[in-house]
């Protein structure tokens, strides 16, 4: 953490959340604009009749609605480059908006797509990605995005980057700017009661493994810190049950929340080593993201253990009820609680147990470098992290 007290501090401009409240859906939407396109990502939202009921009060409100894309992995080049063309045939402009629902594949895309709609001195949203493209950046305001995040994990509605997956070289890189955080966000826990329980599980990992991760980064600052904390708090004693009873309203409530405090708090510091490793994770191995922090986040935390020990023991006391412990052992408290969290949860111990073969880590230690890995507390060289990874096989 940085002595000074000096931050940014961005932010969607209107956050509504709410159990039920995705039936405001169609008064926030005209507040953007009289034509929606839409970027769908859960097959379960348009099978249970869930969009349909949303379709409808758009148009009650007398707005367009037109299906732009849907998509249901993580979003690669070609994806955002065809959304972008269908909005250009489209003939987007002012009143036109994107309105994505569904978990982060669909966010990222969606805000990818308004950032190009936009933004028409690239071929490719390829070359706007950090690190391998043409180093292009926004300059222009996307159009308007209205993010309704179903998954209650990734917390992308809150964030100015959207993740793709770049297949040659094989990685995973971010385009950014504060431009790019949706204009307003609906977030209706209710809309996650149909995840099921393993997507639940590692949406949840993943919400965790931000807020800690934000909390101890290099970049951490007071508000991400603050967000953080109260996100734990509602997270780690919440996840199992949400897990084992899709329909608790508390726990979706508490996920949800967790979830867009932690888009908000990683957007307003930085990420870490877990979540660099589950980059190169995605790309080589096909993990899910979350699944792939989950992986790594025990192991992120004792790499990091001498360097954050200060930010990890205010950890367990703020979340563990710790009190007397110096903080060595208050560190190590919240390192064995996460572990033990991540095993009870089904997340496999070894990365083995999902495909990684010793001929890939050299290909892994090269695709987790990157904005996540820069905050991390601990500045690892390659010949370390690759030790690291091996130790994990
Ligand atoms: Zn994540």
């Amino acid at each position: 953490m940085i002595d000074m007290l000096e931050y940014d501090f961005l932010s969607p401009s209107r956050i509504v959340f709410g159990w039920g409240r995705r039936r405001e859906l169609g008064a926030l939407a005209a507040t953007l604009g009289r034509r929606a396109f839409v970027v769908l990502g859960s097959r379960t939202l348009q099978r249970n009749g869930a969009w349909d009921e949303l379709a409808a009060q758009l148009q009650n409100a007398k707005i367009a609605v037109l299906l732009a894309a849907t998509i249901s992995r993580e979003p690669e080049v070609a994806d955002v480059d065809q959304l972008a063309a269908h909005l250009h045939e489209a003939n987007v402009g002012p009143g036109d908006f994107l309105l994505a629902l569904g978990g982060g594949a669909a966010l990222d895309l969606a805000k990818a797509g308004a950032a190009l709609a936009t933004n028409r001195h690239g071929q490719s949203v390829r070359d706007f990605l950090e690190g391998v493209g043409q180093g292009l950046q926004i300059t222009e305001p996307p159009l308007p995005m209205l993010a309704m995040p179903t998954t209650g994990g990734t917390g992308t509605e809150a964030t100015k980057n959207a993740v793709i997956t770049v297949a040659d070289p094989p990685v995973k890189k971010s385009i950014r700017s504060p431009l790019m955080v949706p204009r307003v966000v609906l977030v209706d826990p209710e809309l996650s009661v149909s995840v099921p329980p393993e997507t639940t599980a590692w949406t949840g990992l993943d919400a965790i493994t931000q807020l800690i991760e934000s909390y101890i980064c290099r970049f951490a600052r007071p508000i991400p810190q603050a967000l953080a904390v109260h996100g734990l708090q509602l997270a780690m004693p919440r996840i199992s049950e949400a897990v084992r009873d899709g329909t608790s309203r508390p726990a979706r409530e508490a996920m949800a929340h967790a979830a867009l405090l932690s888009g908000l708090a990683l957007a307003n510091s930085g990420l870490g080593l877990a979540h660099g490793v589950a980059a190169a994770l995605g790309v080589f191995a096909g993990v899910p993201h979350g699944l792939a922090c989950a992986m790594m986040v025990p192991v992120a935390l004792e790499v990091n253990r001498t360097v954050a020990e200060k930010p990890l023991a205010e950890l367990a006391r703020a979340t563990l009820q710790v009190t007397s412990a110096s903080d060595a052992a208050a560190a190590g408290a919240f390192i064995a609680h996460v572990a033990e969290l991540c095993a009870e949860l089904g997340v496999p111990a070894r990365l083995s147990q999902v495909g990684v073969r010793p001929d890939q880590l050299d290909a892994l230690v090269r695709g987790s470098r990157g904005n996540s890995m820069n905050g991390n507390p601990r500045q690892l060289t390659d010949p370390e992290l690759r030790e690291l990874l091996e130790k994990c096989l």
